[in-house]
């Protein structure tokens, strides 16, 4: 999408990308203080929808940053960007930070106004549930470097960016992280999922990794489905080792199917039957939520 072609939200204005213009002492820019969002849209129908706009604003309480705006506002925004951007398949990213000081004091300053950006960026169509088409992930992993507080969509995302970037610099797509114990957290932008003798595994919700909508909403539907098993637990990376299937989940990729860790097959280095299972599930059931 060309620069000028692409509208934007910005603090109440919708305008071209290249207009859009915030100030340097903005808090997002000096601090990485606010919370961000994306939710994907397919042919103008958004997914998830409300559960993105909750976990920011849970996001916007756990930083104190308030702001008068609610499930309405946000809708009609995203709205409103889709009809001026119409593009089939689109990602909407939502940010919010703090809002520009006129000094750089690590306190949270009183009565400034948060800054509200939003925008969209083309995205690829609809995973389908097809072994032979579906993009394979080969991903490399390390111990978890972040911080304490991975619950939270933070912008401030520089360890996740170098431990992308890690996974980039091994000529792979992903790098999945654990913890001092050798147990699975996530990956740098993605939840992740094992399967082990039919039974599909996920870390627990802690502050260790992001409460993923994707993820909530594949546990949801597996279990109202019913076919497969399905637990919350912890996982030792000598599990996510001798997994069967190894996959990764985010708004943007749904259930993506990993064929290789570091260097090595996943199960039998194919993409997997129960991949196909629950791919097909989600696909027939996301626009639910
Ligand atoms: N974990 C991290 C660190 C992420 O950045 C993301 C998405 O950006 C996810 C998990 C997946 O979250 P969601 O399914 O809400 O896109």
């Amino acid at each position: 999408m060309a620069i000028d072609n692409n509208i934007v939200f910005l603090n109440g204005e919708f305008g071209p990308m290249s207009e859009a213009k915030i100030s340097p002492m903005d808090r997002g820019f000096l601090f990485g203080d606010g919370i961000y969002e994306v939710v994907p849209s397919y042919n103008g129908q958004l997914v998830g929808f409300g559960l993105h706009i909750e976990r920011m604003q849970n996001g916007l309480n756990a930083i104190g940053i308030k702001l008068d705006m609610d499930l309405d506002d946000w809708r009609d925004i995203a709205i409103k960007l889709l009809e001026k951007n119409s593009i089939a398949n689109l990602g909407l990213y939502f940010h919010v930070s703090r809002g520009a000081d006129v000094k750089r004091f690590h306190a949270y300053p009183e009565d400034i106004q948060p800054t509200v950006f939003a925008y969209t960026f083309e995205i690829p169509a609809a995973p389908k549930a097809d072994k032979q088409s579906v993009k394979q992930y080969r991903v490399t992993s390390t111990e978890d470097l972040r911080w304490k507080r991975c619950q939270i969509k933070s912008t401030s995302l520089l360890g996740n960016v170098m431990h992308f970037q890690q996974g980039h610099d091994a000529g792979v797509q992903e790098t999945i992280l654990y913890n001092q114990r050798n147990e699975l957290t996530e990956a740098s932008a993605c939840n992740v999922f094992i399967v082990k003798n039919g039974t599909v595994i996920t870390p627990p919700l802690d502050n260790q990794l992001l409460p993923g909508i994707t993820r909530h909403m594949l546990l949801d539907i597996l279990r109202k489905e019913g076919s497969l098993q399905v637990e919350e637990r912890v996982i030792s990376m000598s599990e996510v080792r001798s997994a069967d299937e190894l996959w990764l989940t985010s708004s943007s990729k749904e259930i993506a199917p990993v064929v290789e860790l570091d260097g090595k097959p996943v199960g039998t280095g194919q993409v997997g039957d129960i991949w196909q299972l629950a791919q097909t599930f989600y696909s027939a059931h996301k626009h639910n939520y």
